[in-house]
């Protein structure tokens, strides 16, 4: 994939394991719960895992944490494995689901039953909460905790036949009741639970925890390095009791623990992200303000530029905030290479050159990639007597720092002529509707400085298209949620009669430009008997927050 090999300290421990002989291979996983669609923070996690199997040679399994059958859905199973093919990886055969391990997830509990290190626990959730105790006090032990393990075997087998309500009982481990890690308080291993599963139907009344059938799961995969977050490091003694207690043959899964990513002005919690797209604040999981991988995709974003982000962030220990601008950066570095620079205008204004023949129309080639004119060739751009500009480069009343065009000032359209401002002319509502100019080939005066270089496109032989462009989806780095308050109203602006250069008439879907002094655009929809095209700006040219913040 070319990008560079990030050194970081997983690899040390891969390293390490590899060489003291602990492993043989590297086997990693990626284990999304399918709950939601990816986002930026699982692209990391993705990059990481697929990406340390990749340079080691090792394997990656894609596998389905679908542990809670009340929350989970086969759209969002579907949406995970074509996001991350889409980032570029591949787990081959290996696709598993946490549910493929039910039956054994059983037996595992029964046989730790069996040895004395699970019980059947009644105490109802609220004396659960009270016996667990406090980080400063010790929990105190469950009256059940010492019963006879027949009777808690017979108790799971009866709760697996159905025999009790949810909530009437509950398998938990037997560790200790003082230890210093609350994790470590006799946590629950299977609970009952009368739903219907995604995948095993009404199978099952009971579902293993989390933290139980992970470890197990692991296991059963040959997994030799189980990255999570590190909200999981103080899970890991329980992942490696687990496992202990079960006498699993070594090598048992290593369990390492990195900073999971914060983006500021990302919403990432796939709770909150559900929210917006049920309350329609967004148009689906996909609405390219989100920070979902369906959203970047639709908006244009490619999967080099998010596994190119993920590289320069690395990976570490210890918690942080990337500021969005990094995304920005990493996008606009991909794309500046690839793409061609092309003109569009966003919002029209018309310019008539006013001693210009009216049927004339002078072609002049212009490469497609400036700063390297053989790499993409050239466009024919077509100069005629009535053109558009973009209105926000044509000031009535200039304020000191407007370079750009006004009344008596001079400009120069790119790749091509002088134009001179002689008279603007307003509607019946003193909208202003056209400028009047004059031309020539060289400046008309000697300016004090070189006049601003404005895009401009022919108006009768310009394509006609819709532009979207967004902003930030909340007005706060670091959203809490909040969505009355947070929520951006000025998150998408859709400008609705934008006009193409005339070279732009044969673009497909999914063909991305730099609009010069606009950005970068993605063609979402190609022109239909509905209307005309639709672009979405992938991203601006410049960090226009920084440009804000040093104002
Ligand atoms: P949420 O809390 O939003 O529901 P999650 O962490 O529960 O997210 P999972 O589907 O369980 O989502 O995540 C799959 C994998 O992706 C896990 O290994 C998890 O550690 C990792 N992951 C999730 N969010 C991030 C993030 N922001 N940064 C890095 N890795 C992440
Ligand atoms: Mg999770």
């Amino acid at each position: 994939m070319g990008e560079e090999r990030a050194n970081n300290f997983i690899r040390a421990f891969v390293d390490e394991d590899l060489a003291s002989g602990r492993y043989a291979e590297v086997v990693t996983r990626f284990p999304p719960e399918p709950n939601g669609y990816l986002h930026i923070g699982h692209a990391k996690s993705v990059c990481l895992n697929f990406g340390l199997a990749r340079d080691y040679q090792g394997s990656c399994n894609l596998r389905f944490d679908d542990t809670n059958p009340v929350k989970e859905d086969v759209e969002y199973v579907e949406s995970i494995k074509d996001d991350v093919r889409w980032l570029g990886f591949s787990w081959d055969e290996r696709l598993y689901y946490a549910s493929d391990y039910f039956d054994k997830l059983y037996e595992c509990a029964e046989k730790l039953i069996l040895s004395g290190h699970a019980y059947v626990c009644e105490l109802s959730p609220a004396k659960v909460r009270e016996y667990r105790g406090t980080l400063t006090a010790p929990g105190q032990n469950s009256p059940f905790r010492d019963r006879p393990a027949n009777e808690s075997l017979d108790l799971f087998r009866r709760m697996r036949a159905g025999e009790f309500p949810e909530g009437a009982m509950f398998l938990r481990a037997k560790i200790d009741m003082a230890a210093p890690n609350l994790n470590m308080r006799d946590p629950a291993l299977f609970r009952i639970r009368r739903a219907t599963h995604h995948r095993t139907g009404d199978k099952w009344l009971i579902y293993p925890m989390y933290d139980y059938a992970h470890c197990i799961s692991d296991a059963i995969e040959g997994v030799t390095f189980s990255i999570c977050t590190l909200e999981f490091e103080d899970h890991r003694p329980l992942y490696d009791w687990v496992l202990e207690k079960l006498d699993w043959p070594e090598p048992r899964p290593r369990q390492i623990e990195f900073a999971r990513l914060n983006l500021e002005g990302a919403l990432m919690s796939k709770r909150k992200l559900l929210q917006l797209v049920k309350e329609k604040r967004v148009d689906g999981w996909d609405d390219p303000r989100l920070p979902t991988l369906a959203a970047l995709r639709r908006r244009g974003v490619t999967p080099e530029a998010i596994r190119l982000f993920c590289d320069r962030i690395g990976v570490a220990k210890k918690d942080s905030w990337i500021e969005y601008e990094w995304l920005e950066k990493a996008i606009r570095d991909d794309l500046n290479p690839k793409v061609k620079r092309v003109m569009a205008v966003l919002d029209p204004l018309k310019v008539t050159l006013k001693d210009w023949p009216q049927d004339e129309v002078l072609t002049v080639k212009a490469p497609f990639f400036p700063d390297d004119p053989e790499k993409m060739g050239y466009r024919d751009l077509k100069l005629t007597r009535e053109i558009y500009i973009e209105r926000e480069d044509f000031s009535l009343d200039p304020p000191r720092d407007f370079y750009r065009l006004a009344l008596g000032r001079e400009a120069r359209l790119r790749w091509s002529l002088y134009i001179r401002c002689e008279e603007a002319r307003f509607d019946q509502d003193g909208v202003l509707t056209e400028l009047i100019c004059s031309h020539s080939q060289e400046p008309q005066a000697p300016a004090k400085r070189r006049p601003a270089i404005l895009h401009w496109v022919p108006a009768e032989l310009s394509i006609p298209a819709v532009a979207r462009l967004y902003d930030r989806l909340f007005t706060t780095p670091r959203p809490t949620g909040d969505l009355e308050k947070e929520l951006n109203p000025l998150s998408l602006v859709e400008r609705p009669n934008c006009r193409l250069e005339p070279a732009l008439s044969q673009i497909s879907p999914g063909e991305r430009f730099q609009f010069e002094r606009l950005g970068y655009f993605y063609l979402e929809k190609a022109a239909d008997d509905k209307g005309p095209c639709v672009f979405n700006r992938v991203v601006t040219l410049k960090d226009s927050f920084a440009k804000t913040r040093n104002k």
